[in-house]
């Protein structure tokens, strides 16, 4: 009975984490197969530094023609509302949704990296749909990605975001560690990427040494015959 009891726990024990906020999980995107050598790289503009603009990042995926997916919180729409437009006309690019809050999805408060979730479907709602209002307006077309502030997803809020019909973009390779790695830990973390893998780093933190580290290693994945896409819809 106690070896049971003791086997049912260690299976809940995989499946949750101790917050029981999830990362990755069966419902999130970490990776689109392809028989092709495909990278997905994605960019999230935050809320932490709404002011914040990385053009020499921006810049440099224009001179190399790397197309990206680009996840732009509501707040940082608003503070840099002509350069958002500019990167929506973009063919390169492709605008998705990161919240209007930028918190952790949840429906029962949870927290990730001290930041409290919603404790409500419609708290949860409120993160997301006046985003996709605010892309619509600002692209002509809704969202079909959404990523949560901390990119920390509880299982009921997952159930609830895909019932509206939108897929959850995790990441299989976190280049960046929110805009705080160093030139060679980007260097190395984008060199484990395989085909199908999303990339995720940040576009809102230019002091960082994200440009540095993404410059460099984009360019080598690119010489070991890597093609760059947008998520498809
Ligand atoms: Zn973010």
């Amino acid at each position: 009975m106690q070896a049971h009891f003791f086997i049912i726990v260690l299976c809940f024990a995989t499946l949750t984490n101790a917050t029981g906020l999830f990362e990755h999980k069966r419902g999130i995107t970490d990776n689109i197969p392809s028989k092709d050598s495909v990278l997905y790289l994605t960019l999230d503009a935050c809320d932490g530094r709404p002011n914040g603009y990385d053009v020499k990042l921006i810049n440099f995926l224009r001179k190399e023609r790397i197309k990206a997916t680009l996840f732009l919180n509501y707040n940082w729409i608003n503070a840099n509302y002509e350069i958002a437009r500019n990167l929506a006309k973009d063919p390169l690019f492709k605008i998705e949704n990161h919240g209007a809050h930028h918190r952790p999805a949840s429906i029962t408060g949870k927290s990730a990296y001290g930041i409290k979730g919603a404790s409500s479907k419609e708290g949860l709602l409120s993160d997301i749909l006046p985003n996709q209002e605010k892309i619509f307006a600002l692209t002509g077309y809704k969202p079909t990605w959404f990523r949560a502030g901390t990119a920390n997803y509880e299982d009921k809020a997952m159930q609830e975001i895909l019932a509206l019909g939108l897929k959850i973009a995790g990441f299989a390779i976190n280049a960046d560690y929110g805009a705080t790695a160093s030139k060679k830990t980007i260097e190395k973390s984008v060199a484990n990427a395989r085909s199908g893998d999303i990339i995720l780093a940040h576009m809102n933190r230019p002091e960082s040494e994200t440009a540095a580290g993404l410059m460099y290693s984009l360019l080598k994945m690119k010489k070991l015959g890597y093609k760059f896409e947008k998520l498809p819809d």
